[in-house]
């Protein structure tokens, strides 16, 4: 009977308001507040007490309060009452004669009869002295058929009574509900789930992640035709998972595959299942993929997929057991559903590293869509959308709003077109200004810079060079992986990025393909001084991981000059190290003579690696410059961008 234990009313309520409904989320904590309970129950009791009253005063009669008995009497004896009406509890004496009521006046009629001059009324006392009295005085007495009180009677000795311990029962189970998170419902799912259907959400309403977008329509085609797939002995994949940083769209997605295929969508925050009883969690998986299975074709989707998703490696000893048990159940799940049902779960979250390697494995979140920010185009496909319901003036030029504000997510954007609105408003206009949105950047800007990095011009500009430098060796170095995508928005800590992917698995490295490493490397930092004369502390990074290889080259791998083919350190056995590598725990076995000579021969190498590179990038500057600028402009560059600028090399 509480409220947190799926009333649907309460729920329909919840969700009537307006902006994105959430089908079975819901905040967390039940919505009586404490007062707000007592408040409401304290209208209800005056309303009540009031009401009682008002049946009082209009049905058990208007008279003045009651005299005594002996001057009720008095007034008998006085011929001042004429008539007199007999109860149990009042004797009514009237000083007009009037005609006797018929036995079968109902006590509830409403139409009391007006006596004239004044009533008066007392408590009877067991006096059979005045019987006699009014015989004497020729007063018309008269007792009430008890008829009419009967009901009366029990309306006030029982129906209300219990009426109102009934309500106050309620009202108790109510507060002990917002108290104990309704001990009583443990296991039931306290939200509704509810599927939502007719989502008007496509993918023209999410811009500038295009990877993405190309990897779902195949997520939109299974929905459609599953047999297409299963025809052919196809498995279709169970769960695809979003990748990337909050606010660039993940959500937005999920909704535009339901929307696109015309599927319902089951919505659920990977907080939402996270409860404080254990077992709350696992119970509603299960619901979640009953319901779903059910409604089939349909898309479950789960938001901050991290929340259940922690690996469960790290927390040895004194793991949390609910979260665990949560998850155990929903790799259950997804492994007890054929999805050629066209049941597809889609989850989203933006800490890809912390999850369980047991979510990520074949036939559970197998795929992997990464959904990054946009770069300058997809900005201004964004800013294009979500200015589309807004009056611009002619002079906006949205796509130099998407040149300043680099490294802003899909949501930053739709912000900043909402604020430059909202200014237009504030100023009394009635179209959008290029100012206003200067101003909303700048606003957005300085609320982004403690989250995330907001790079200034000059800064953009030697991490243009940096990811340049990165790349031009990474392309000269032979046997080197290609460069797949040179970036300069900011991802995490990171101000730009470099990405090379192998193009096959490799177990055995050579030390010159070693030496590479750590030329592309110090790439970086070579580009930035060459154009700033300085060194800044970007390439931190790179020259720890630098330092690492030529470490690694020396001490493992039997590669320098005085202790060449001997290994410096032995293998432990023991713990096997830490999750993540995987890598046996080294035990240094040399001297300090040797941590010295090593110590030396590092930085010999990396300075000599440094002046070699630095002469390839020199020789090759124009190239450098004019990468560089495209980047800078582009903020992305594909494979085949960068190697069109290349030049075929
Ligand atoms: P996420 O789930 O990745 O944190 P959301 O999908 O909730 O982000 O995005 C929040 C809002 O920001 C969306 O409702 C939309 O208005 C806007 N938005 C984000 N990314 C995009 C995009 N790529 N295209 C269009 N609008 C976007
Ligand atoms: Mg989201
Ligand atoms: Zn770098």
């Amino acid at each position: 009977m509480s409220d947190s234990s799926g009333n649907p009313q309460n729920d329909k309520n919840r969700n009537k308001g307006s902006g994105p409904r959430f089908p079975f989320g819901g905040p967390k904590l039940p919505d009586l507040k404490p007062f707000g309970g007592w408040k409401f129950s304290l209208i209800y009791l005056a309303i009540l007490i009031i009401g009682m009253s008002l049946f009082n005063f209009v049905f058990l009669g208007r008279v003045n309060p009651p005299i005594d008995f002996s001057e009720f009497k008095t007034r008998i004896s006085s011929g001042e009452i004429k008539r007199v009406e007999l109860t149990d509890s009042y004797f009514t004496g009237y000083t007009t004669l009037y005609p006797q009521r018929t036995r079968n006046r109902s006590v509830l009629s409403n139409q009391p009869f007006e006596p004239q001059g004044p009533v008066y009324r007392t408590v009877p006392i067991n006096d059979p002295e005045i019987i006699k009295l009014m015989d004497e005085m020729g007063v018309a007495y008269y007792a009430v058929s008890r008829e009419g009180s009967v009901i009366l009677n029990i309306i006030f000795s029982w129906v209300l009574p219990i009426a109102f311990f009934l309500f106050i029962w309620r009202f108790v189970m109510k507060r002990m509900g917002a108290m104990g998170g309704s001990v009583l419902s443990v296991g039931q799912n306290r939200a509704v789930i509810v599927a939502e259907g007719d989502i008007t959400t496509r993918f023209n309403d999410v811009a500038g992640v295009d990877e993405a977008k190309e990897e779902l329509v195949e997520v939109v085609d299974f929905l459609k035709n599953p047999r297409k797939y299963t025809d052919i002995g196809g498995k279709i994949p169970k769960g695809v998972l979003l990748i990337g940083p909050p606010g660039t769209g993940k959500t937005l997605l999920a909704r535009a595959v339901a929307g696109e295929a015309r599927v319902s969508f089951f919505r659920m925050s990977g907080a939402d299942f996270v409860e404080m009883f254990v077992g709350v969690g696992a119970a509603r998986v299960r619901d979640l993929f009953k319901q779903a299975r059910d409604k089939a074709p349909c898309i479950i989707f789960i938001d901050e997929l991290d929340a259940i998703g922690k690996s469960r490696i790290n927390n040895i000893g004194g793991g949390n057991d609910e979260r665990e048990q949560t998850l155990n159940q929903l790799l259950v799940e997804m492994d007890g559903f054929d999805a050629a049902k066209g049941l597809i779960i889609l989850a989203a979250t933006n800490r890809p590293d912390v999850l369980d390697p047991a979510l990520l494995r074949p036939g559970r979140f197998d795929r992997q869509v990464l959904v990054d920010r946009p770069d300058l185009k997809g900005r201004e496909a964004i800013l294009n959308i979500h200015a589309k319901p807004v009056k611009l003036d002619s002079m906006v030029d949205l796509s130099s709003v998407a040149r300043s504000t680099s490294g802003f997510s899909g949501a930053d954007l739709a912000n900043i077109v909402n604020e430059a609105a909202l200014l237009a408003v504030r100023a009394g206009r009635m179209l959008v200004s290029q100012k206003d949105f200067s101003e909303a950047i700048e606003k957005t800007v300085a609320g982004l810079q403690k989250k995330t990095r907001v790079l200034k011009p000059e800064e953009r500009r030697l991490t243009a060079y940096h990811e340049t430098g990165h790349a031009m060796i990474a392309a000269f170095t032979p046997n080197a992986d290609p460069v797949q995508k040179i970036s300069i928005i900011p991802r995490g800590f990171a101000l730009g990025y470099t990405l090379q992917l192998p193009l096959e698995d490799r177990y055995t490295i050579t030390q010159s393909d070693l030496l590479g490493k750590i030329d592309i490397l110090l790439g970086g930092r070579i580009a930035e001084e060459m154009i700033s004369g300085e060194f800044s502390t970007g390439a931190a990074n790179d020259l720890t991981k630098a330092t690492d290889i030529a470490r690694k080259m020396i001490v493992d791998y039997g590669m320098s000059d005085r202790f060449r083919h001997v290994a410096l350190t032995s293998r432990g056995t023991g713990m096997m190290g830490t999750a993540q590598t995987h890598e046996p725990v080294l035990h240094r076995e040399y001297s300090e003579a040797t941590q010295q000579y090593i110590d030396e021969e590092i930085a010999r190498v990396v300075e000599q690696r440094y002046a070699l590179t630095k002469e390839k990038l020199e020789q090759n500057r124009a190239l450098l410059d004019k990468i560089a600028a495209v980047l800078l402009e582009k903020e992305t560059l594909d494979e085949k961008e960068f190697k069109t600028l290349l030049g075929g090399l």
